[in-house]
């Protein structure tokens, strides 16, 4: 099938000379504002490099932009929901964690937690909605997936929104920027964690960030504690991986967390969230300390579990956005984001499932119970695996979707060691939309919208992980349609 393509904000290409200076320009900018990443083949903390983004921003439909920002609080609060029914968590789980080492381990987490009596009931949820267009289907938006853990690039594209107002004027293209949204999501999260931090109300407790031994996306972590200790200069934060955690770390008689004699009152997980990040049982049970503590977990155990690719295709199913929603309107209007999603269970619709997508691998992604990139599959590797699993029980570790094909735009993606000025290229872009909420299974006292984020990547490439080296940051240009 052939994809449309949306227009650019500007005629492309741009001239060469004109090109490679304004170039020049975007990676000093970059640089000197933070826009950049530790370089992964020469390790230094000495020295950052600019991160991969996109030198214009990428065309995006108003009405989508402003449908997807809409529904956030909407999706905040309907996977709160999720995530505090025991019930429903524990039936749409249980046959992936047969098969699961990884998710069941944070199950068990969950569930020996709850059965002590949770000692911290309020949970802080920094999410992040992620949404492909189809273009097919009149480029609509349709979900790809909902981050509920280490949801990244709030700071970082935050930025990026003013060196890329800074490149249209730089280009005589100023009056432009108008139709840019304002991106303010590194001061809507942190506002949301210094939210927890005052909820928790004990003086002089700390803030603790749970980090990957190398942080290689170094400037969108620090971004958000350079901003907590502006707002709040003084809030301390302290970052350790859960190593450190388990060395440093102890629970006192009223399940306090103590961190170098202070009490932890928000811990704010940028990892953990994939099985690399727990090499031994320590990590594991530095993890289960720090659920059974009174600090707010940044997610808490039952939000990270909600946010499973298992659990967004249960929500799919017929009657369920009823069950938590109601039949209003907004139900409507999160049902018609969801692209196709199925089962893979051992079971006659799992059955059906598979051979439906063997019968039109291309059609669809097959994904595991994984977060960070790289974990999906898609054409032959969706045949391969299905055959392979046709007969085992693995197989519902996995779900199945729809593939989205969305709009083609043309731009430049400038990335650090390549030549200048890039290849003009067919892109697609990934909106992600940032959501803040904060409650109890009964009560929430926070629930908002945070800014966006938008990541391109190659037309023909699979996943735009930017971490991973597959992905650019990018700005939305909106378009009336
Ligand atoms: P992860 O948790 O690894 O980020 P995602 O579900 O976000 O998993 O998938 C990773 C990437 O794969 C997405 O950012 C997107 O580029 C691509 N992708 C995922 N699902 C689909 C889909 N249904 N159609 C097209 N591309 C998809
Ligand atoms: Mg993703």
């Amino acid at each position: 099938m052939t994809q449309g393509r949306l227009t650019s904000c500007i005629p492309l290409p741009v001239e060469h000379k004109l090109l490679v200076t304004v170039i020049e320009k975007a990676k000093d900018w970059a640089l000197m504002h933070g826009v950049g990443m530790r370089d992964r083949k020469h390790f230094t903390k000495d020295a950052i490099q600019i991160a991969p983004f996109v030198l214009l921003p990428s065309p995006f439909p108003q009405t989508e932009f402003n449908k997807a920002v809409e529904l956030q609080p909407i999706l905040n609060e309907l996977m709160h929901k999720v995530a505090h029914d025991d019930e429903f968590l524990t039936r749409t789980l249980q046959n992936a964690l047969q098969v699961d080492e990884f998710t069941a381990s944070l199950f068990d987490i969950w569930v020996k937690v709850r059965d002590e009596g949770m000692a911290q009931t309020l949970s802080l949820g920094l999410f992040r909605s992620d949404y492909l267009m189809q273009n097919p289907d009149g480029n609509r938006i349709k979900q790809v997936e909902f981050n509920t853990v280490a949801s990244s690039f709030g700071a970082l594209t935050s930025y990026l929104h003013d060196m890329t107002r800074y490149i249209l004027r730089q280009l005589g293209q100023g009056d432009l920027i108008k139709n840019m949204p304002e991106n303010r999501a590194l001061s809507g999260l942190c506002s949301g964690i210094i939210e927890a931090y005052d909820l928790f109300g004990v003086p002089s407790a700390i803030i603790l960030f749970v980090v990957e031994e190398i942080s290689y996306n170094i400037c969108d972590q620090r971004f958000h504690e350079f901003e907590i200790s502006e707002k709040r200069p003084e809030i301390m934060i302290y970052r350790r991986t859960l190593t450190e955690i388990y060395e440093e770390t102890t629970l006192n008689d009223k399940k306090q967390l103590i961190l170098d004699g202070h009490t932890v009152a928000v811990v704010y997980y940028r990892s953990g969230y994939e099985p690399a990040q727990y090499p031994s049982t320590r990590e594991w049970d530095a993890r289960l300390r720090v659920e059974r503590s009174t600090a707010i977990k940044c997610p808490s155990i039952h939000y990270q579990l909600a946010g499973t690719k298992k659990v967004q295709q249960a929500l799919a199913a017929p009657g369920v956005l009823e069950k938590f929603m109601g039949a209003g309107a907004a139900t409507g209007r999160v049902r018609d984001i969801f692209t196709g999603l199925y089962s893979l269970d051992f079971d006659e619709n799992g059955e059906r499932a598979v051979d439906m997508a063997l019968a039109d691998t291309e059609r669809f992604v097959l994904k595991p119970q994984r977060e960070g990139g790289g974990n999906n599959l898609y054409g032959s590797d969706v045949r391969e695996a299905l055959l392979r699993m046709r007969h085992s029980r693995e197989r519902a570790a996995y779900i199945l979707m729809e593939r989205i094909l969305p709009p083609l735009v043309s731009g430049y993606v400038v990335r650090p060691g390549a030549s200048v000025p890039p290849p003009l290229t067919d892109l697609v872009s990934e909106l992600g939309i940032f959501g803040v909420i904060i409650g109890t299974k009964d009560k929430i006292y926070c629930n908002r919208q945070a800014g966006h984020m938008l990541r391109t990547k190659l037309a023909d490439a699979n996943e735009g992980g930017v971490a991973a080296g597959l992905g650019a940051l990018d700005s939305p240009f909106l378009l009336e349609m």
